[in-house]
């Protein structure tokens, strides 16, 4: 079976390891998982290109993820960062671990020598293993940001307040999501294009997945890279995705900021919506199980959160199970 997911950070990679198990333990196997990464949350920091979303899914995958955090490295040290205090380098709020800087140093430089960033990706993940093959949404450079009012600018002659436009990793770590978000844009999105074997990885697919990813800066940048959501559209594989809000809220992270900031209630029944376009099928929590379903879109009930490897391996096989059944 070829399977192809949508991935942001955390909530992706988590969905990702218990669908990787849930395959071993399946005797139908061989198995092909496709994934493709959000690279919207990436930043340049010191010089270096950070993409949060691909390492998260890589480091988790290949066995390299702080087991708490669920981002960034295990066993992970901090000279390099206090010394770069040492000389009041900012930003200070985005903390680099030393292990994490050697991939950022090989991403970088990689960059500079005119590689895409998805032959980056491949080389890194040669270390790694995944287990899955892992491509950015893009090749090309997109960036997430998020426009906040800004209590130091001088209002506009009618009086509205005067707002700025802050990197989406400054909005989510140095303010953790406080101030509103009155836009959260997608910069350079537009002439964007979906990297090498993206849209192939969605046509060719048997069965298209949604992990429980945040809805608007991790699966809603995915879909909005030209192409990428027609091709969603137009595959022949069933689609199921879960949902990343059980229970009115999101299970960790802000993802509530975000869908505020787009005018979407904070539901499982609001999140599919989004995606109703080309959703059939969707998992919710027990409790969401009276949620109202698009048109058109299966909804199951099941127990959702990813505790442990094995909980998220039965999210996954009931997501698969519930793509079989719609064929
Ligand atoms: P990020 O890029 O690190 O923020 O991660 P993602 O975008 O991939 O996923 C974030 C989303 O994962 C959040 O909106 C959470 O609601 C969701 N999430 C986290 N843990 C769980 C869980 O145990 N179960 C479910 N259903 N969703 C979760
Ligand atoms: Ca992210």
């Amino acid at each position: 079976m070829r399977i192809t997911a949508l991935a942001g950070g955390v909530g992706g990679a988590r969905f990702l390891r218990g669908l990787l198990h849930h395959l071993d333990s399946r005797a139908d196997g061989p198995h092909e998982v496709t994934v493709i990464g959000n690279t919207a949350d990436d930043v340049t920091l010191h010089g270096l290109r950070i993409c949060p979303d691909l390492d998260t899914v890589m480091y988790t995958l290949g066995g390299g993820i702080h087991p708490d955090q669920g981002w960034g490295r295990a066993g992970e040290t901090f000279g390099v960062a206090a010394e770069l205090a040492e000389y009041g380098a900012e930003p200070q709020w985005f903390t680099l671990g030393d292990r994490d800087i050697a991939t950022h140093l090989v991403r970088s430089r990689m960059l500079g020598l005119g590689y895409p960033l998805s032959a980056v990706t491949e080389a890194l993940c040669a270390r790694w293993q995944p287990g899955v093959r892992l491509l950015p949404m893009s090749d090309d450079p997109i960036e997430t940001h998020v426009v906040i009012d800004d209590p130091e600018g001088e209002p506009s002659a009618d009086g509205t307040p005067a707002v700025k436009a802050v990197h989406f990793q400054e909005w989510w770590v140095r303010l953790h999501a406080a101030p509103v978000a009155r836009q959260i844009l997608a910069v350079g999105i537009e002439q964007a294009k979906p990297a090498p074997g993206v849209l192939d990885a969605i046509a060719e697919a048997d069965v298209v997945v949604l992990p429980p990813s945040n809805p608007v800066v991790s699966i809603g940048t995915i879909l909005a890279v030209p192409g990428l959501r027609d091709a969603i559209r137009a595959t022949k594989a069933p689609v199921v995705g879960v949902s990343p809000i059980i229970g009115g809220a999101p299970v960790r992270g802000m993802a509530d900021a975000c869908l505020s900031a787009i005018g979407v209630q904070t539901s499982a029944a609001a999140v599919a919506d989004l995606y109703s376009d080309f959703l059939g099928g969707w998992l919710v929590a027990p409790g969401d199980a009276q949620s109202p379903m698009p048109e058109g879109v299966t909804l199951r009930a099941v127990p959702l959160l990813m505790t442990d490897t094995e909980a998220t391996a039965a999210i996954a096989g009931a997501a698969l199970d519930l793509a079989a059944e719609l064929g």
